[in-house]
């Protein structure tokens, strides 16, 4: 994950190496190379313009307080910087409500009903949760089958139902279905489409009015990089969500997605999804993604 970067980061810090200090000129040579790292790894231009220009003014600012050698302290400030970047603080999902409702949103292919299944496994082994999780794709039987293979896996119950066409009605019914057997946890997975369509977007719309989910979420495929924020932007003027989930970190994806959505769309992400398996989710640390960042 993120292999280039780290290399490339590492590789800028190494003009600084021998430096008595830190100066107008060694500093603009450092993140001249540090901004063309983050393009590559397709970082947002804005995003990136941004970050250097905040890492100058603190290595600038910081040089007459410090005996900490000029590339440790880089490399420090890259790493708070970063860690900021990506919303600082680890943050957590809304569980309150009974029950608490999740609402999955995001384009076909991204990852959502695996997500689905993999956040059911989490809730339910690590916070004790009884979930419920629902089919609400009324136009592919092929995902309500896969949602149905993955609540099996789980040892969760999932809810569909086959002869309907209208997600609103069958969310509405599940979370009916949810109080009269005491569960306290309803994840809703969605329909997606291929690309951002109105009739897809009036349809998720409808179903957040209708069944007021605690928390939102937009899945999105880290390996598509600038489009992953853009997508993320238009779901989020649409359906104000409430954190993102990124998926298929462990795959060659360059960075990009996981640090400019924050600053974007000015939501947190939430969760990374590291392979197909059920158990590779883990919770988004701000931190330790900067630590990992930078090796
Ligand atoms: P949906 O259309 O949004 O519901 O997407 P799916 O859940 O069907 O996922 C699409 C494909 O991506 C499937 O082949 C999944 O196995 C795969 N996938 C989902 N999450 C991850 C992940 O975190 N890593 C990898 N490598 N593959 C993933």
């Amino acid at each position: 994950m993120f292999d280039n970067l780290s290399e490339r980061l590492e590789r800028s810090f190494k003009i600084l190496k021998g430096e008595g200090k830190i100066t107008e000129i060694n500093v603009a040579e450092t993140l001249k190379d540090v901004r063309k790292a983050l393009l590559d790894a397709d970082v947002n231009y804005k995003v990136a313009k941004n970050f250097t220009d905040t890492v100058k003014e603190k290595a600038l600012g910081q040089n007459v307080l410090t005996a900490v050698k000029p590339s440790q302290l880089m490399v420090k400030i890259v790493h708070d910087e970063l860690a900021k970047l990506m919303g600082g603080e680890t943050a957590e999902i809304n569980l309150k409500g009974q029950p608490a409702v999740i609402l999955m949103s995001g384009l076909q292919g991204s990852g959502k009903t695996t997500f689905t299944g993999k956040l059911a496994r989490m809730l339910k082994t690590k916070k004790g949760k009884n979930p419920l999780v629902v089919a609400c794709d009324v136009y592919r039987p092929a995902a309500i089958e896969q949602l149905r293979v993955l609540a099996e896996q789980v040892g969760v119950p999932m809810y569909c139902e086959l002869d309907s066409k209208d997600p609103v009605s069958i969310a509405q019914n599940a979370i009916k279905e949810a109080k009269a057997k005491g569960y306290d946890l309803v994840i809703v997975d969605t329909a997606g489409r291929l690309a951002i369509d109105e009739q897809m977007m009036n349809e998720i719309s409808a179903i957040k009015e209708a069944i007021n989910p605690q928390e939102i979420l937009f899945v999105v495929d880290s390996m598509t990089g600038q489009d992953a924020v853009n997508t993320a932007k238009e779901f989020n003027e649409r359906l104000n969500f409430d954190g993102v989930v990124l998926t298929k970190l462990d795959g060659d994806t360059r960075g990009g997605a996981a640090l400019s959505i924050r600053t974007v769309v000015d939501k947190p992400i939430k969760f990374v999804g590291t392979g197909e398996k059920l158990d590779a989710l883990d919770q988004f640390h701000p931190e330790r993604m900067a630590d990992r960042i930078l090796g």
